[in-house]
């Protein structure tokens, strides 16, 4: 479903993505960790076309990014991404975040939009906050609406940079619960996180990067785990850092 083919890139004279190929699958569950600075939101990034590459090819549903041709706009409201810090748009009300895009990009009609939402908004469990504006939520219901927002298009895949790691740690769990739910019905995602647990708990594979933009190991969840003397050592070490 998704196919990145000898991807590279650069910011001016560096290197950021260095000959990256990976193959995800529809319905897996793919973890992507490694230290600072690797790559790892420029790699998922680059799948939604948010960052364009200059050597390489990418497809998404058999559609090509690198292609000058492709209509990018129509691509990307077909992958949900969500980030670190929740982006929701602080003066429209819950459910108007959750509508907008649903209602401009996909031309729904707002009533349509608005059931649709309120689904998604009704399984992350945040329905009594629909009129609510995202200032007056804690930031794990932020994030858990900004999942919702981004299911309401009906994606295709759903990619996740470290969806947890600006939460207060009491707040982790909800999100990740909600996470999990998603992978277990069987949602295509890639999660940039190093939260081992759900790595362990949900993931199909796992894919390390290292400084340079390198996807130095790419492995299945019990390879990764299982055998850490299998690793490369600065998997290794990265895995010793964060267990
Ligand atoms: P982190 O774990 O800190 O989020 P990361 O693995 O997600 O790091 P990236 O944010 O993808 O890493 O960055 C990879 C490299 O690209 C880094 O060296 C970073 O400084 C550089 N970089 C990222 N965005 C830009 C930009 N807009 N212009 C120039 N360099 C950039
Ligand atoms: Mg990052």
């Amino acid at each position: 479903m998704i196919e990145l083919k000898q991807v590279s890139k650069w910011y001016g004279a560096v290197q950021v993505l260095n000959d990256c190929s990976a193959q995800i699958h529809k319905g897996e569950v793919v973890v992507v960790c490694g230290p600072s600075g690797s790559g790892k939101s420029t790699l998922i990034k680059t799948i939604n076309a948010l960052e364009p590459i200059q050597q390489g090819e990418i497809w998404v549903d058999s559609i090509p990014l690198h292609d000058p041709k492709t209509n990018l706009p129509k691509l990307r409201s077909r992958v949900g991404m969500v980030f670190q810090h929740f982006e929701l748009f602080p003066h429209l009300s819950v459910t108007e975040n959750l509508t907008l895009a649903q209602v401009k990009v996909l031309g729904r009609s707002l009533d349509e939009a608005k059931k649709h939402g309120l689904e998604y908004l009704e399984r992350v469990g945040l329905i009594a906050h629909k009129d609510k504006f995202p200032g007056q939520l804690s930031g794990g219901q932020q994030q858990r609406v900004a999942i919702a927002r981004a299911l309401s298009m009906d994606p295709i895949v759903m990619l996740f940079d470290e969806p947890t790691s600006a939460l207060d740690p009491e707040m982790v769990g909800e999100v990740l619960d909600v996470m999990v739910s998603l992978a277990k019905e069987g949602m295509t995602m890639v999660v940039v996180t190093h939260e081992m647990g759900f790595a362990r708990k949900v993931s199909n594979r796992v894919i390390f990067m290292d400084v340079g933009g390198r996807i130095l190991e790419d492995c299945s969840r019990d390879e990764f785990f299982g055998n850490p003397d299998a690793r490369q050592p600065r998997t290794r070490e990265f895995l010793d850092k964060i267990l």
